[in-house]
């Protein structure tokens, strides 16, 4: 199996005119040549927060605070996922899944509610899903028999201490949603050093220089923390600091699509596309140990394919800016997972 283009060749999206050779699953050679595809060949993205369960709830609630929307265990997501029958909330799930699959995603990371039931439900969502899923269950500390680890709502609601330490114990993932609405629940949640934490928009000076001492990263979700009306993540800080990957969390407050999360952070922040473009591909795959994200032999081949003739990406002078700024599921050719 051959593709053949442009292609966002390892780390810093080298671009090269070449073909890429994909034997067993594997990138196995990449060759410099030229060639007349106009195709574009990156990475497939890596989508590093979710809540997809809420999926059964999309666009709920307008105009409540953070709270009312999402807190557990009374705000309206958790009122509409207890309402929910299993069935729907098992088939909204697998269209998230199918939508992400559709729109160049290889894997995405999901705090799962529910408890174990949650996890399952999941589970059998993503059944014959090309997409990686990584599920981090929450409520209870069981989740860990079956799940990838454990996603804590935060540490305003509950002392994780039990959950951190049972984490590291079965060697599984463990991350925390922090800085969300203000800076006071920070320190406890990194004090748990946990894997990664999510959100981070109110760090002071020194969360940054622990998030660096500490190499943990950040998941940032700003289309959510603007939807939720608590600001947006010091981005270029938290770059100086750590590794920084995109989440599109809650489906109940947006699309789970990179596209979207990228255009938004490239218009609001003055930050290098390439940059972007990692937060949405090889970050994810830092943060969560695998072996794509990045175009390079040896990787799995987990690759998405743009139409560079396309109506909307024809005529680009820079073409990672135009994969962050404005391509979209429309000039996808190929999702090879
Ligand atoms: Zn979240």
């Amino acid at each position: 199996m051959q593709l053949q283009g442009t292609i966002l060749f390892g780390h810093e999206f080298d671009l090269i005119e070449g073909t890429i050779t994909i034997e067993n699953g594997r990138i196995s050679h990449i060759e410099e040549e030229a060639n007349s595809s106009t195709d574009i060949i990156l990475p497939a993205f890596i989508n590093s927060h979710t809540h997809i369960g809420d999926s059964i709830a999309k666009d709920a609630g307008s105009g409540l605070s953070l709270d009312d929307l999402v807190a557990p265990p009374d705000g309206l997501k958790h009122r509409l996922l207890a309402a929910a029958t299993p069935d729907d909330l098992i088939s909204q799930m697998r269209k998230s899944i199918n939508l992400m699959e559709s729109t160049g995603v290889a894997a995405f990371a999901d705090f799962r509610e529910g408890g174990v039931d949650g996890v399952n439900m999941l589970q059998k969502a993503h059944s014959n899903s090309n997409v990686d899923a990584i599920v981090l269950g929450r409520e209870t500390i069981d989740v860990l028999d079956i799940a990838d680890g454990f996603g804590a709502s935060g540490s305003r609601d509950s002392d994780f201490t039990h959950e951190r330490q049972s984490t590291k114990t079965a060697n599984k993932l463990f991350g925390i949603h922090a800085g969300e609405r203000d800076k006071t629940d920070i320190e406890t949640a990194l004090a748990l050093e946990p894997d990664f934490v999510v959100h981070m928009v109110h760090p002071t000076s020194e969360h940054l220089d622990h998030l660096q001492n500490t190499n943990t990263p950040v998941v940032i979700c700003p289309r959510s923390n603007i939807v939720t009306g608590v600001g947006l993540p010091p981005i270029e800080d938290l770059l100086c600091h750590t590794t920084i990957a995109l989440g599109t969390d809650n489906v109940m407050l947006n699309s789970p699509s990179l596209f979207r999360e990228m255009a938004f952070v490239s218009k609001l922040f003055d930050i290098d596309p390439r940059e972007i473009l990692r937060m949405a591909t090889s970050s994810g795959a830092t943060i969560f140990d695998l072996n794509y994200g990045i175009l390079e032999p040896d990787r799995e081949a987990k690759i998405l394919v743009l139409d560079g003739d396309s109506n909307n990406l024809s005529g680009s002078s820079d073409i990672i800016s135009s994969i962050v700024r404005r391509a979209s599921p429309s000039d996808i050719k190929q999702v090879y997972l």
